[in-house]
């Protein structure tokens, strides 16, 4: 709650004017703080129904259980949830829809599948996971069960992973990507950005998300 208050008073949104919180899954950097915020000011929590199975203290006044293969509507919105490889219960992410623009979120994804890449096209903002370096990840103090767990399958997406995902989708109508979801640990920004200048797209377009930081508003034309 004292982060969502902090980051909240930062891009000048206050929690009552919060309409729905979309849930991708239980795992406690994406999850924690849900149920107080969401009870607090009595926001519509929406989430598929194996994110709910471990998130009983949600009152279930407030529980909006989605199908991971069904877009919904939320006011103006179309939500559509993508699921996922990642190891939680039944993680999903969104591609959030107007009837003119598309911005896509993804990230807590081991792998691509043709699934996610079919969803991901021509989108308009795209927010995408760059969890860590390969080498400084195995280089670095995890265990190696955790190292395993990282870049398995069923973990995270790594900086090479990402950019190569990028090089799949129709950019044509990107305004900005955002790589977020960036380890402090296994990761170097400067890494990341070398990557995406020699690789990738125009870099006037990038931007990152860092964990302390966040990221200021993004306006979509
Ligand atoms: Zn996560
Ligand atoms: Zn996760």
């Amino acid at each position: 709650m004292r982060q969502v208050n902090t980051r909240l008073t930062r891009l000048g949104v206050r929690p009552q004017e919060i309409d729905a919180l979309l849930v991708t899954h239980e795992h406690s950097d994406h999850w924690s703080g849900v149920v107080s915020l969401a009870s607090k000011f009595n926001i519509p929590v929406y989430l598929t129904a194996g994110s709910r199975r471990v998130s009983d203290t949600l009152p279930a006044s407030l529980v909006n259980i989605i199908n991971g293969d069904c877009p919904f509507a939320i006011g103006d919105f179309t939500i559509t949830p993508v699921p996922v490889p990642h190891d939680a219960r039944e993680p999903v992410q969104f591609i959030v829809d107007t009837a003119a623009r598309r911005c896509g979120i993804l990230t807590d994804i081991g792998r691509m599948t043709p699934h996610v890449v079919q969803h991901y096209q021509s989108c308009d903002a795209l927010f995408l996971e760059a969890n860590h370096d390969a080498d400084i990840l195995f280089a670095g103090p995890y265990p190696a069960f955790l190292k395993e767990r990282v870049s398995g399958g069923w973990g995270h997406l790594n900086n090479q992973q990402a950019v190569d995902f990028v090089q799949k989708v129709n950019l044509s109508q990107l305004q900005y990507i955002v790589f977020g979801h960036i380890s402090e640990q296994n990761n170097c920004l400067d890494r990341l950005r070398e990557l995406v200048a020699t690789s990738l797209l125009d870099v006037g377009k990038v931007h990152y998300a860092s964990q302390g930081q966040g990221l200021d508003w993004l306006v979509i034309q």
